[in-house]
């Protein structure tokens, strides 16, 4: 009898994030021509913790690339919660600067969610303050957290049906599980949240139609604890090139995956951008 394995389709963040980036990038060019400003999108950098510094770059990188001027904010590590505060209500007022990312996590003593809300709601186009987070929940109009706003994207790219559908989340951060469960719930799946408190995580995992892993841990969610055909969505990336799955062992079991790398990331920085534009967009009338 053959052992031949079935192997899960991948889901390519890098294409769709290059179509999302070529008509971001017309958009810029539009608005340029328009209205003779460029979209600006400001970059905070508190500290130099190298993995920080090297996504800032990129994010950069890929703003020249589409036509969208950054000016970064490079701040001390040891700046405290009041000074960054300030920082970012400049950035906030600051009508050359339409958007606004803080990169995180930043240093343990400032307080975050503080350096958060500092950012005013229309140029929150990293979707990080609660104002997006209850935009988002109650299903209207604002700027999602990126990186669920990338997984959705994915997810319609590769028509996975949502409604009705068992999506379970495993993560519950800010930034991430917490608005990616949202959004599904939006789409009318029934969401489930795991978190480090769960109890027997596997067998809530095995009931899933989708899976988003984010839980910061490498190569957690195992082929083995997935019901066959389900859809698997990777959010995680740790040094080495693996995500919070194992992707040997899921794309044997899984229908759809994203790949790691080449899945959600490239979906996060697309997304980013795309609401810089609409932000300088809405604040430019055009
Ligand atoms: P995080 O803030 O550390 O949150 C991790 C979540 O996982 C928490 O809710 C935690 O539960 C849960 N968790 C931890 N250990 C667990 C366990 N053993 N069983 C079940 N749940 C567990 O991480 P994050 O910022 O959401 O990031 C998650 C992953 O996504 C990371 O790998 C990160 O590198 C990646 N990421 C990727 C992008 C991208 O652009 N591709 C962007 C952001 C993050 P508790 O709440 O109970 O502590």
């Amino acid at each position: 009898m053959s052992t031949t394995s079935p192997s899960a389709r991948p889901m390519s963040g890098t294409d769709l994030a290059r179509d999302i980036l070529d008509g971001t990038a017309a958009r810029a060019a539009e608005i340029a021509r328009r209205t003779g400003v460029r979209p600006c999108l400001a970059t905070v950098l508190v500290g130099e913790d190298p993995a920080s510094v090297t996504y800032v770059r990129m994010k950069r990188n890929r703003c020249a690339a589409a036509g969208i001027d950054s000016r970064h904010v490079p701040l001390p590590a040891e700046i405290d919660t009041a000074a960054l505060v300030t920082r970012i209500a400049e950035l906030s007022a600051d009508p050359e600067v339409h958007g606004i990312l803080l990169q995180h996590p930043v240093p343990r003593h400032v307080d975050e969610r503080a350096a958060f809300e500092a950012i005013a709601p229309h140029k929150d186009v990293d979707g990080v303050t609660t104002h997006s987070f209850g935009a988002m929940a109650f299903d209207r109009p604002g700027f999602v957290s990126c990186t669920p706003g990338g997984i959705l994207r994915l997810l319609d790219a590769y028509e996975v049906p949502l409604r009705g559908r068992r999506a379970v989340v495993l993560g519950r951060s800010p930034i991430l599980g917490r608005p990616v469960g949202m959004l599904l719930l939006a789409r009318d799946a029934t969401v489930t949240y795991c978190h480090s408190r769960t109890a027997d995580l596997p067998a809530l995992v095995a009931d899933a139609d989708i899976v988003v892993a984010a839980v910061g841990r490498p190569e957690f969610v195992r082929g083995d604890w997935l019901r066959p055909g389900a859809v698997v969505v990777d959010a995680g990336y740790h040094p080495g090139g693996v995500g919070d799955v194992h992707a040997a062992t899921a794309a044997t079991v899984a229908d759809l995956l994203t790949p790691v790398p080449g899945g959600v990331g490239p979906m996060t920085i697309a997304v980013l951008l795309e609401q810089t534009v609409r932000a300088a967009a809405e604040q430019l009338g055009v």
